[in-house]
Order: structure tokens, then C-alpha cells, then sequence
């Protein structure tokens, strides 16, 4: 029943949520990116016991699931199957640097592998009906060939290697793949499923998150003249009065335990965090402002969405001698390490 308690809630948070994960992406410019911030509210589970109706006994039930072994990739729109093992690795490329500690790179391969697992098993989305992922990040992850990069002389011997150590190892929860997101950098603690989506996710919960102030994006400023303000916030939220001086334009702002902002009263209209997030181009929801006659600027702590696996939480927790298998089970919490 807790399952399928939880199911509803993804799938209702789904019908809301949808336009509003759009705000939630990062630049993709930096070494980590939102790893799919929609995965939640989008999120289908896949039964694999009884998709006929009919078929009960484990021997069936176990033939019906996919297969894991190879995944096909939208490539530059073109589908493309290659072993798992290889996608992993492209993934991982892409989303971590080389030169993070080992147990960091095979957490992140172990979160990369899971979250293509959850793909799989969600089936093919009408964006790419031919592949299971598709190398966006914007919708699925970013994806960098290793073969041409090494041919490049390129230097991934340590992602490769964390792949290879972590072969097969997935995270999952109630038996099933998680939705093993991940970002760069948190402020003192990750955010909730429940805080940035809406939707209760066991495994997504606020837990604390040291290290993050590493990364060089942690602490940032947007800076914005009075006219830039303006007019930005004249188009997204046409009915906010912007008038006055810019310290009387923000109001009444709650946050999440996390510190991110949930909603904040722009001009008099109440406004996601993460739209906010998105128009002004933000680093994170986790923000404050200070203004002057004739400016505003935000200043953000933490990069992405603040969800699952924090890169640079990782990055301290292998250097404080955690083993890969504990900075999953911390970031995701009550998850399980498994073989796929
Ligand atoms: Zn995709």
C-alpha cells in the first residue's frame, strides 16, 4: 500500500509539477548539471509482475523484466544501443571530474547506473520513443564518448576504473531502481524530494551535506540594474507591482529546512523559489537579496537543485575516508545498494 501511496503522489505532483521542473535546470556550463530535475514529478513506476494480467509465478514475472545489460541512447537524435556498462561510463564523463576522489567517481558511476536502470524500466518517453535516454541533459543526462575522448588523449582512467569497480551496482528502494538524482554542490543540507517537487520520495530527503562550499560556483551574486529587474519581471509576472524602490519589492519569503526559498512575495504576487531560480538565472532557490537605490542582487549559496547526491558532499565524504556504498546510503537515504 505504501508503494502505491506513494505512486499517487508522484503521479499528482505530475499533473502540477511538469511546467515548474522546467524552471528548475541548471546551465549545463559547469562540471555537474541538474541530472533531470522532472525525474519526480514525471516519474511512471513499472510493474514487472503482472503487465498480462495473468502472469503470477516468479519464473514469468522474471522473464518480463528488461533487459539491463544494453540501453539504447538518443545520440544527437540518433539511436544508438551500447552495452550499460559503456553508457555509465559516458555519463560519468561527463558529470564528474576525473580528478575526484575514487570513491566519489564510483558513487556517482553507482547513481549514473541507477537512474539509467530507472529509466529503462519507466520504458521509452514520447520525446524519444526509439531510445531509452537521450544524451540532453535537459531530460535525461549529458553523455561524453570515453573512446573518443581517450583517443584524444584524454585522461579518464579513474571514471573508467570507477565503473568498472561498481559493475552491475545499482541503488534501489522496495526492489525497484531510484530515481538516483544528483547535483553539484548543497548548502549545509540537500533539499527534500518534497520541498523542490512537492512529492514525499523516501530516498529524497534533507540530510546534511558538508563540503559543498569546494565547488566554485557554491557562493555566487547576480547583480541587476533597477530597469533589468524591471523588465524581466514585467514579462514572466505582468500583474507584480514593481514600482517603489527595489528593498520594498521582495516580501514574506518561506524556505524549506534546507534553506532554499519555497515562495516569496514579488511585487505582491507569490512566486515559486524556483521560478524565481529560473528568471533571474540563479544558481539555486537557496538565496538572499540586498539592494541599493538603483540595483538588486541575489546571493546564492549551493549549485543545481539541491536533490539526492551532492558531487561536492561526495567529493568530502571520500576524503574524510567514506567508501562509496556510504555516501549513497547517506545521500539517498533508507536506499539500498544492489546488484542489477
Ligand atoms: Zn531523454
Amino acid at each position: 500500500m505504501r508503494k502505491f501511496f506513494i505512486i499517487g503522489l508522484v503521479l499528482v505532483a505530475a499533473l502540477y509539477l511538469l511546467p515548474a521542473a522546467y524552471y528548475l535546470l541548471g546551465d549545463g556550463s559547469s562540471l555537474a548539471i541538474d541530472f533531470e530535475d522532472l525525474t519526480m514529478p514525471d516519474a511512471v513506476p513499472v510493474d514487472h509482475s503482472t503487465s498480462d494480467g495473468n502472469s503470477t509465478d516468479e519464473a514469468s514475472a522474471e522473464t518480463q523484466k528488461p533487459d539491463h545489460s544494453v540501453i539504447t541512447v538518443d545520440i544527437d537524435g540518433k539511436p544508438t544501443e551500447m552495452p550499460l556498462e559503456t553508457y555509465v561510463e559516458g555519463v560519468v564523463a561527463a558529470e564528474i571530474s576525473n580528478d575526484f576522489p575514487p570513491e566519489a567517481i564510483r558513487a556517482q558511476a553507482v547513481a549514473a547506473r541507477t537512474y539509467a536502470v530507472y529509466k529503462i524500466d519507466r520504458g521509452r518517453p514520447d520525446q524519444h520513443p526509439d531510445a531509452d535516454v537521450c544524451d540532453d541533459f535537459h531530460h535525461c543526462a549529458a553523455y561524453r564518448d570515453v573512446a573518443v575522448e581517450t583517443a584524444a588523449g584524454g585522461d579518464l582512467s579513474r571514471v573508467e576504473q570507477a565503473v568498472q569497480d561498481t559493475a552491475g551496482q545499482i541503488m534501489t528502494y522496495d526492489g525497484d531502481a531510484i530515481a538516483a538524482v544528483f547535483h553539484c554542490a548543497s548548502g549545509p543540507r540537500t533539499e527534500s524530494a518534497a520541498d523542490v517537487w512537492g512529492g514525499d520520495i523516501p530516498y529524497l530527503q534533507s540530510v546534511v551535506s558538508p563540503g559543498g562550499s569546494a565547488c566554485e560556483q557554491y557562493e555566487r551574486a547576480v547583480k541587476l540594474t533597477v530597469d533589468e529587474f524591471r523588465e524581466k519581471v514585467s514579462k514572466t509576472f505582468p500583474t507584480a507591482d514593481v514600482s517603489g524602490t527595489p528593498d520594498t519589492w521582495f516580501k514574506a519569503s518561506t524556505r524549506s529546512d534546507a534553506g532554499g526559498i519555497e515562495t516569496v512575495k514579488l511585487g505582491g504576487v507569490t512566486v515559486e523559489g524556483t521560478a524565481v531560480r529560473e528568471l533571474f538565472g540563479l544558481n539555486s532557490t537557496n538565496f538572499t537579496i540586498t539592494t541599493t537605490d538603483d540595483s538588486l542582487t541575489f546571493h546564492t549559496i549551493g549549485y543545481g537543485h539541491g536533490v539526492g547526491l551532492s558531487q561536492y558532499g561526495a567529493k568530502y565524504m571520500a576524503e574524510q575516508g567514506s567508501k562509496y556504498d556510504e555516501i549513497l546510503t547517506h545521500y539517498y537515504k533508507g536506499a539500498t545498494l544492489s546488484v542489477v
